[in-house]
């Protein structure tokens, strides 16, 4: 585990990672929320980040959702 230190796309501050509750959209009416999802979000301004470890099981498995 090292301290990787990634920039926010918007304003170039820390991103901090952070665990939030995030609603997805599942389809047109529907959405669902996941909780405690790890994220990296800007110490800055509300821009944040999903790490790829973190999004793309769940793109793997859109039927959980
Ligand atoms: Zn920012």
């Amino acid at each position: 585990m090292g301290t990787e230190s990634v920039k926010c796309t918007a304003c170039g501050a820390e991103l901090q990672t952070t665990s939030t509750d995030l609603p997805f959209k599942v389809r047109q009416t529907a959405i669902v929320i996941l909780k405690d999802l790890p994220v990296l979000q800007c110490v800055n301004c509300p821009q944040y980040l999903l790490p790829d470890n973190v999004l793309r099981p769940l793109l793997k498995k859109p039927h959980l959702l």
